[in-house]
């Protein structure tokens, strides 16, 4: 190998191939394969997207791909003809790869710890193909031996014995031996890059670095990482932009308080990126306003750096995936190829349009597939070996919790642009259309699931229509054949959830039926944000750099909302709601509510706990209901108390008192019932 490596090196040399960097060294330069591109497609709709710069970044992030390969996974083109994956994105509009990077993803004894094993090395390999086709690298500096994001910032196995950043007073920081580590290792990840001629067009100083990065969770330490990051890039890569990476979009304030403080600490830095993942992340009116916010105020480009959505509900690697079959129902596009276009080219168009300095969208490993055994078993070896799932057993040591427990396979398989054998859905034609768009006729993509709640003491129908999702995302009403189904028995079941099954237009369609009995208390699903609830926190127990207990989509029972908390992994949170009822009659009640929650990772210590829904009279808790949550995985769990008595004129207050002591606590409550008692 070695002997192979020279001679070449001596060939490129006789060429004259050789270009000179700045620091006086050899780079090499890589030969570029002409591309054309200009895909047709008379199967899918692509609107054009009006005013899109020709350097607009249409990224992929394409990090497992070496893995996959070393795997026996094979690409193909459309064609059907094996060629490099890297040919293919590049043909069909992709001008950006992303590349993650780990600092060392392996073991004492070598086994990767999975998710692509991305090294340095891997990155170098990615990084040529890239540059071969034309197309720039964006390095993803994790500054972690395995995943980072805004549940897990794990610091190096190398730097984790360093003397403790908070040893260092301010105006020192950057020489504490973690920040001077972090600079070095930039500098020489990016020249082993550059002396391969690979041409780099942006670089992140970490990974969804949501106030917590590469083992640090105070801003004092984190700027100082971001600025040695920064430093290391304007050294080796001057024309690179340099990028700072963030999730949770929906959380405005949170992202308001980021960009503050990289002024406030005079973080070098050009572009202000976020994740936006449509299940998640709130509105696209709501990540233009935020990032347009910020690029205006501090004068940043801005860019969706990390985005994806299924085309198929079906798992094609026996490793279940993120976005499935259960829950989402309020999606806002059909799991289609269509539907995956539809969610890339609004993003685009909101970026380019609606968005201040917008430059780009990246999309989220597109190329990962399965790996490509017949079985589970089968897989499970490739992954073992290869590294090709999202983690090995071997990842056991450097992250317990989460990968130690649930390694495996690849979660978002349906997710991406390639089918299960490796060959490209029409759906990646996308990328080379968008500028001047694809016109073809109307078709039908989908249909709408009916989301209804009705009172038992009503008289109701199921719908008689859904609707039918065109691939303009336009909609319009179909008749609708509903499965036999009891609403009588129902009703007499009382407050009670149902999924019946349909079809329309040949489609299968569902019903989500909630009955409820008369609901006293007003907006008791918090569809309608905060209103009518009065929201309590404690002193001490959410600091500034928090998230706020508060009204969002992540995750709601019934409707499109439920009511959040979350207190960041290294915080607690204790906070009640309240509403108080008017002109209620004396009788006999009952009150019930929904709670789903968590930790940051593992299973929650019931015991940490202190939550109880409860009922106020005349000032006082009366009657209380407790609660406890486990793992996110248990879903929903309802909690119902009986015969509460109350007497016309006493002033009574519902609630619910949420005390969670382990840090990263987080949960969700939905659905506070309050009902006459009719048994
Ligand atoms: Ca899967």
């Amino acid at each position: 190998m070695k002997k192979i490596t020279r001679i070449l090196g001596l060939g490129l040399a006789l060429l004259g191939v050789v270009s000179l960097s700045s620091c006086g060294e050899k780079n090499a330069i890589i030969e570029k394969e002409d591309i054309t591109v200009n895909p047709t497609s008379n199967s899918i709709y692509v609107k054009k997207v009006e005013n899109m710069p020709d350097d607009f970044i249409l990224g992929m992030d394409a990090s497992s791909v070496i893995s996959l390969e070393e795997g026996g996974v094979k690409y193909y083109n459309f064609d059907g003809e094996e060629q490099d994956v890297f040919k293919t994105l590049a043909e069909n509009g992709v001008n950006y790869i992303r590349v993650r990077i780990w600092n060392d993803p392996y073991d004492s004894l070598g086994h990767g710890y999975g998710g692509g094993n991305n090294d340095i090395n891997k990155a170098i390999e990615i990084g040529k193909r890239a540059t071969k086709y034309g197309m720039k690298l964006l390095v993803n500096f994790h500054y972690s031996d395995f995943w980072a994001d805004p549940a897990k910032q794990m610091v190096p196995k190398a730097w984790a014995n360093f003397e403790s950043m908070n040893s260092y007073d301010i105006t020192s920081k950057d020489s504490s031996p973690k920040s001077v580590a972090l600079y070095e290792y930039t500098k020489d990840s990016l020249n082993k890059l550059k002396k391969e001629g690979i041409e780099i067009g942006m670089v992140q100083i970490g990974n969804e670095t949501n106030a917590k990065m590469c083992g640090e969770t105070n801003w004092i330490n984190i700027q100082s990482l971001f600025r040695m990051g920064a430093k290391a890039v304007r050294e080796v890569c001057p024309d690179a932009l340099v990028a700072l990476h963030f999730a949770n979009p929906e959380k405005t304030s949170n992202y308001e308080d980021y960009a503050k403080k990289l002024k406030y600490y005079d973080v070098d830095y050009d572009v202000f990126a976020s994740s936006y993942y449509p299940y998640w992340h709130g509105t696209l009116d709501n990540l233009a306003n935020i990032l347009s916010t910020i690029a205006t105020k501090y004068n940043k480009k801005t860019m969706v750096m990390e985005t994806s959505y299924a085309y198929t509900t079906e798992d094609t690697d026996f490793f279940g995936n993120t976005i499935g079959t259960s829950g989402y129902d309020n999606k806002d596009y059909p799991f289609t190829i269509q539907g995956q276009i539809n969610n890339f080219r609004n993003i685009v168009d909101t970026i380019v349009n609606k968005t201040t300095n917008g430059i780009g969208v990246c999309y989220w490993e597109g190329t990962w597939i399965s790996s490509g055994g017949a079985t589970y078993e089968d897989n499970k070896e490739l992954w073992e070996k290869y590294g090709s799932g999202w983690a090995t057993s071997y990842a056991k040591e450097y992250d317990p919790n989460d990968a130690g427990l649930w390694y495996g396979g690849c979660a978002v398989d349906n997710q991406a642009f390639f089918d299960q054998t490796g060959h490209p859905l029409e759906s990646l034609k996308m990328f080379g259309l968008l500028k001047k768009g694809n016109v073809i006729d109307l078709f039908a993509d989908g249909v709408e699931d009916a989301n209804v709640i009705h009172y038992t003491d009503e008289d109701f129908t199921l719908p008689e229509t859904v609707n039918v999702i065109f691939c303009d995302n336009s909609k319009s009403p179909v008749q609708v054949t509903w499965e036999d189904f009891d609403i009588e028995a129902a009703k007499k079941a009382g407050n009670s959830k149902y999924k019946i099954k349909g079809l329309a237009s040949g489609k299968e369609v569902y019903c989500n039926l909630t009955i409820m009995e008369y609901n006293y208390l007003q907006n008791y699903s918090f569809e309608d944000n905060n209103k009518s609830w009065e929201v309590n926190t404690y002193d001490g127990a959410l600091d500034a750099n928090s998230y706020k207990v508060q009204v969002t989509s992540e995750n709601p029972q019934t409707g499109n909302n439920a009511f959040h908390f979350w207190a960041s992994t290294a915080d607690t949170v204790k906070f009640s709601i309240e509403q108080e009822i008017t002109n209620l009659k004396t009788g006999t009640y009952k009150l019930q509510f929904s709670l789903l929650g968590g930790v940051a990772s593992g299973t929650a210590d019931a015991s940490q706990q202190n939550i109880y829904c409860y009922v106020k009279i005349n000032d006082n808790i009366v009657y209380k209901i407790d609660a406890k949550f486990t793992s996110y995985s248990d879903g929903y769990k309802d909690f119902l108390l009986r015969n509460i008595e109350y007497t016309q004129g006493d002033k009574i207050v519902i609630g619910v008192y949420v005390e969670a002591n382990e840090v990263g606590s987080w949960g969700d409550i939905d659905d506070i019932l309050f009902n006459y008692q009719n048994e």
